[in-house]
């Protein structure tokens, strides 16, 4: 049977494949006015809300665009104009929050580590003790660029403890990792509707402190990115500021409906992690080797090392394995050749155990034998 004839399944960091109910939610059109679809939009904010139990002390603020949007809406609008943020970087994400900090005019100062060193709750403790004048701290809970798990938990108490604000992208693992905001101490947590919520792409959301929030407006130099504004808006109107993504909307409440009958987060994290059981298993026995040890990389996405063949390129593996159903993931370091396969997704282990298969028969038609990647074989 050919599998053209219907969507390959993405095994990538969002957009990712959502399930039929999902995609189901999105025939029909909504007007942005009408109370029907404002109860729909409040209804998700709770939704969302209940998944880090922050009901008692933040506010969802949803943003239009893609996950960078509301990354950059959320430092624009909580860092004042004379912040100073310090950004804990090991990965592409991180350069990125970086990035639009700096573009935003807010003073940052950078602290990177490998891509394969988890920053630590003491580099941020000697960071902020040898600093006063660090306003706000900015982390990437998953790093997705590579799959590592930053230790939110002891991080968060350590800018708690030095009194600082602390905002945390965790776009990929909102969902799947435990965040509990009773006890992990954070002014805002950015994620989005096609991650591990497996919703549709196209709209962002902030957790934001609540008394942190009522305190933010004019801080924003940006008119469509002000946090502040849009949930001032939203209180008082129920409705979005500009035009909102209705279809997207309204799928992810359908999303977020199965995600609570599958058994919340704890059922998704259990979910992801077989899946990544079965595609770290299948891949071993194939010779690949992931370029994280176990004990730092989150069941979100893997990075594998590339075969070391030289009959292997990026672009014709690629290829042939979306040709049999299965979409991979580039990689995206620059000092070793890699590639990435997501574990997210409206998937189970039945769908990794068929992808392995894929890169086998690939493996096996482009004539590649030796697949251990240069650093294990360095390392064997
Ligand atoms: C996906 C992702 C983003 C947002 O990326 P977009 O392409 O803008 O959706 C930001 N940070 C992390 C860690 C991510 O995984």
């Amino acid at each position: 049977m050919s599998n053209h004839d219907r969507d390959p399944i993405l095994l990538t960091p969002g957009p990712l494949t959502t399930s039929l109910a999902t995609k189901a939610a999105m025939l029909r059109d909504w007007g942005s006015w009408d109370a029907a679809f404002n109860a729909v939009t409040a209804r998700v904010r709770g939704k969302l809300t209940d998944i880090v139990h922050a009901a008692d002390t933040h506010v969802c603020v949803p943003m239009q665009g893609s996950g960078t949007f509301s990354v950059e809406a959320a430092v624009n609008t909580i860092v004042p104009r004379d912040g100073h943020v310090l950004v804990l970087i090991n990965g592409a994400y991180g350069k990125r929050l970086a990035r639009l900090t700096e573009l935003m005019g807010r003073r940052t100062t950078t602290f990177e580590t490998a891509d394969d060193v988890p920053t630590t709750a003491e580099d941020v403790d000697r960071l902020l003790a040898s600093d006063a004048s660090i306003t706000h701290v900015g982390l990437i809970h998953c790093e997705t660029s590579t799959g590592i798990e930053n230790p939110l938990r002891e991080i968060a108490a350590v800018v708690a403890r030095h009194g600082r604000s602390l905002v945390v992208d965790a776009m990929s693992s909102f969902g799947a990792l435990p965040i509990d905001a009773r006890t992990t101490p954070f002014d805002a947590l950015i994620a989005a509707s096609g991650k591990c919520v497996e919703g549709p792409p196209g709209m962002g959301f902030v957790f934001v402190r609540k008394s942190v929030l009522e305190r933010c407006a004019g801080n924003s130099s940006s008119l469509a990115l002000d946090l502040h504004d849009q949930w001032t808006y939203m209180e008082r109107t129920t409705q979005w500021r500009f035009t909102p993504p209705t279809h997207v909307v309204v799928a992810l409440d359908a999303a977020l409906d199965q995600y609570v009958a599958e058994g919340g987060q704890p059922a998704r994290l259990a979910r992801y992690a077989a899946n990544y059981e079965a595609l770290m298993a299948g891949m071993r026995e194939l010779g690949f080797r992931s370029f994280l040890p176990p004990a730092i990389q989150a069941p979100i996405i893997v990075t594998f090392h590339a075969p070391e063949d030289t009959k292997y390129a990026f672009k014709p593996f690629y290829d042939r394995v979306r040709d049999k159903g299965f979409i991979l993931y580039p990689g995206k370091l620059t000092q070793v050749e890699t590639f990435r396969v997501g574990c997210i997704g409206a998937i189970g282990p039945a769908e990794m155990r068929h992808a392995v298969n894929a890169v086998r028969d690939t493996l096996a038609e482009m004539g590649i034998r030796s697949v251990a990647g240069g650093a294990a074989r360095a390392a064997a």
